[in-house]
């Protein structure tokens, strides 16, 4: 492989299992490593390039952006922010927005924001309700939501005040959801934990249960929303209205930024010196933002993640692979669970010239631009294809 550090120091700290392969550019879908080979991105890093690589709106904004003005603390305003914002709220129909810079920040915001709402109608309304094998970031409380073991391990002592239900068991549910409960987190389709899209029936018990018993729903679309789906949020598509949506990685087409979405009361629950961040909603990342948002309103954009997904889910259920078991997902966000090491399969995919993701332990996630072509969708199939056979015959 071309890159440096697979072995010796290189300065970083050692968090990351890296692949060794070290990019230089990109155009599109497609990604180039130092030393000129050319691979197709069915990974967009963890689905955050969702438009691409070498965008030219999206490079020419932050340009302009960059020569005009990077920064300014959020004691003052800027034209962008103040447009992302209204874009934003538009565009997913919440009334207001809070922007960090990350998915856990996102998380951290709503889960202050569910406590101050609780606390504030009864003292000890503050347990914070997550699902088993959610994964809601890495910051302490965040990390602390995410109903997976193996991220805790040397990290305790956690904040107190978190339960965890399994996920689309209505009846844990109907048992967790208390007047303690200040807010349930759901992603509408679990992504780290496996690519796995809640039931529509259990999500709207679970917006019917918070409602009856006063707890805030709040969504965690970090990786689902912004069009990921073929909608802008999963949420809506499902039919339901959470009162918080938190979202991230694709919201800003590789840009850091993150943001609380909420509607109605939960809207006006944080109030001047309850939250913050330096660099939050920053000129440069909600210029960004910006681009990303009417990239997703030009028309027939988010049809066509849904007809490339459709694509790419029914061209692998159609090999019928002895190492496939279940292909499920929607839109352009889509696992295989297969019967192999996903980690071999992924370096085999490498090999053949595509970039794709595991989740949990028996999936292969694909998280392409959103720009994807169906051409492209075509010809990363045979690649997919290819690094299964060769799995199939190691096996
Ligand atoms: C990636 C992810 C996060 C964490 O986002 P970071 O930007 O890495 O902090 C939170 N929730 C979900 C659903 C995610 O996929």
């Amino acid at each position: 492989m071309s890159g440096m550090g697979e072995s010796g120091f290189d300065g970083f700290m050692d968090t990351y299992r890296r692949t060794g392969l070290v990019f230089e550019s990109g155009e599109g879908a497609q990604l180039t490593a130092v030393d000129g080979r050319s691979y197709l991105d069915f990974a967009s890093g963890i689905g955050v390039s969702s438009l691409g690589h070498g965008h030219p709106r999206l490079a020419a904004a932050l340009g302009a952006q960059a020569a005009r003005l990077i920064h300014v603390s959020n004691y003052y305003n800027t034209p962008v922010a103040m447009a992302a914002a209204r874009e934003l709220c538009a565009a997913t129909g919440f009334d207001a927005v809070f922007f960090g810079n990350s998915g856990a920040e996102a998380n951290e915001g709503g889960i202050k924001l569910a406590r101050k709402h609780g606390s504030s109608k009864s003292p000890d309304r503050t347990t914070i309700v997550t699902l088993v094998n959610s994964f809601h970031g890495r910051t302490l409380a965040a990390l602390t939501a995410t109903g997976q073991e193996k991220f805790h391990k040397h990290f305790g002592p956690f904040p107190a005040g978190f339960a965890y239900v399994p996920a689309d068991d209505l009846a844990a549910l109907d048992a967790a959801i208390d007047g303690k409960t200040a807010g349930l987190i759901i992603e509408p389709i679990q992504g780290e934990g496996g690519v796995y899209p809640l039931s529509v029936a259990y999500m709207k018990r679970a917006e019917t249960l918070c409602r009856e018993r006063g707890a805030l729903l709040i969504c965690d679309e970090v990786q689902c929303g912004m069009g990921r789906t073929g909608a802008v949020l999963a949420s809506t598509a499902a039919g339901i209205r959470p009162d918080v949506v938190l979202v991230a990685k694709g919201l800003g087409g590789g840009v850091p930024i993150g943001a609380v979405l909420a509607r109605g009361e939960a809207a006006t629950v944080l109030g001047k010196g309850d939250h913050g961040s330096t660099f939050g909603g920053n000129p440069l990342a909600t210029a960004a933002a910006r681009v990303v948002l009417s990239e997703l309103a030009r028309e027939g954009f988010l049809e066509s993640v849904a007809r490339v997904g459709e694509l790419i889910m029914d061209g692998i259920r159609s090999w019928k692979h002895p190492l496939v078991r279940e292909v499920r997902g929607r839109g352009l966000m889509i696992g295989a669970v297969i019967t192999a090491k996903p980690d071999r399969v992924k370096e085999l995919c490498a090999e053949e010239g595509l970039l794709v993701l595991t989740a949990g332990d028996d999936v292969i996630r694909l998280l392409p631009p959103l720009i994807l072509t169906e051409s492209q969708a075509m010809k990363g199939l045979g690649f997919l294809k290819k690094a299964l056979d060769r799995a199939f015959a190691e096996s």
